[in-house]
């Protein structure tokens, strides 16, 4: 008994969407099915079930009541037909990715994309004879010239880690269907609530539900969403056959996860423009060199205030920024807070903050580093749902304590 969702708001989507299993009991929450396999009543049974015959469930791997409930939900919620759950964000990259690839074919990929994403396409997909050009997508010319006669996919993430610069999704997909390519969105840092990639032409929108959809650091999980025939293939084929599939009660908690999406994502994005105004703050005090946030340096990016406006209905609550003195300031800022966690990842209750040079982006030589523009200053915080005046004054009593202890340097040095 599917209910209509026509006309519904996303808010209520986020509450009642998808088909939630029967409950003999009337539960109010639908069950938990952490089940492995189900029963076949009779053999007959079981071969109509396996031919496709008959609906119902066979073995986990390849479907299951909680799983199919939220993937149905995160599809109402992007506006496509069908979704599909992956045990993790790259799971669900990889596996969309790979339903759709063969030797020989070509991507074209942004070159800010999330590390294990560019990882995946640079060094497994090169050896399994698929090649990959990274471009600067916010350059439309640079992305044109990238599309070959065998490019099959193209794939991108705006607003993009770490420097939040935007893309225009709509302009990417009408290069892409040009050159009957499939357009694939990695939409974490916006979920639904603030951008709907299928809107501009995206053909498949994944996701890290391990971030904002889920929202409570407690589940690593991924999702997709396309149309039908798509989600079936990457259901069907490399998700069932890889087996990066969602185990039951990962997609339940993120089920309960859905239901206060709208509500934390309001708080969310309230917070960071507190948290970005006091940036700005010390900004101007010299502290902070440059701010990165959808919309901040309006001056240098008015094509950036378009999308805005256009593609997204606000900036999110990741905020990126260099501190003027480098890579000590960074830490020492980092070592000084007490309620804001020292921890990579994101879009949790908590506020988390990272330092890109001594963490995610380590593993690179600091001249790596510098092309791809991450600076030894740079820090990202994900802003959380504490009270929005906690977190400004930890992030004051860790720049006041900077502020002094360089002073105090400088006297010594003197
Ligand atoms: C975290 C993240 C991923 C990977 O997701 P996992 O759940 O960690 O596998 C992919 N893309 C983006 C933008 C992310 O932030």
């Amino acid at each position: 008994m599917h209910k209509p969702t026509a006309g519904w708001h996303a808010d209520t989507i986020a509450i009642h969407g998808g088909d939630a299993p029967q409950d003999p009991h009337g539960a109010l929450v639908a069950p938990l099915y952490q089940t492995s396999t189900f029963v076949f009543d009779s053999t007959h049974q079981g071969g109509q079930r396996f031919a496709g015959e008959e609906a119902g469930y066979i073995y986990s791997r390849l479907g299951n009541p909680t799983v199919n409930q939220l993937e149905q939900r995160i599809a109402e919620l992007e506006g496509m037909q069908a979704g599909a759950a992956a045990a993790t964000g790259m799971g669900a990259v990889a596996a969309t990715m790979m339903a759709f690839l063969q030797q020989g074919d070509h991507v074209v990929a942004s070159d800010a994309i999330y590390g294990c994403s560019f990882a995946l396409f640079d060094h497994l997909f090169r050896r399994f004879g698929v090649d990959v050009s990274f471009v600067d997508m916010s350059d439309l010319e640079q992305t044109k010239a990238a599309f070959r006669d065998n490019t099959q996919l193209v794939f991108l993430e705006t607003p993009a880690n770490p420097h939040l610069k935007l893309v225009d999704i709509a302009a990417v997909s009408k290069l892409a269907h040009q050159h009957k390519a499939r357009l694939v969105v990695d939409n974490t840092f916006m979920t639904p609530l603030l951008q709907r990639p299928g809107e501009f032409g995206a053909d498949l929108v994944v996701h890290s539900a391990t971030k904002y959809l889920n929202g409570h650091g407690d589940v690593v999980a991924g999702l997709v969403t396309g149309r039908s025939e798509d989600i079936e293939l990457i259901k069907f084929t490399t998700l069932k056959d890889m087996g990066a599939t969602m185990s039951p009660h990962d997609a339940w908690l993120i089920l309960r996860g859905l239901k206060t999406l709208p509500v934390r994502m309001q708080r969310h994005c309230e917070n960071a423009l507190a948290v970005v105004a006091f940036l700005q703050e010390m900004q101007q005090a010299g502290m902070i060199s440059r701010l990165y946030f959808p919309g901040v340096n309006q001056d240098e990016q008015s094509h950036e205030s378009d999308l805005l406006q256009t593609q997204m209905k606000a900036a999110g609550a990741v905020i990126a920024f260099d501190m003027t003195g480098g890579f000590r300031a960074a830490t020492r800022l980092l070592d000084q807070l007490s309620m804001i966690k020292l921890a990579v990842s994101l879009g949790d209750a908590e506020s988390l903050i990272q330092h890109p040079a001594s963490m995610t982006h380590s593993p690179l030589t600091p001249e790596a580093r510098a092309a791809a523009g991450i600076g030894d200053g740079l820090v990202r915080l994900s802003v959380g749902l504490e009270h929005a005046d906690d977190i400004i004054t930890d992030l004051r009593q860790a720049f006041t304590s900077l502020k002094n202890s360089a002073e105090n340097t400088a006297v010594n040095t003197d």
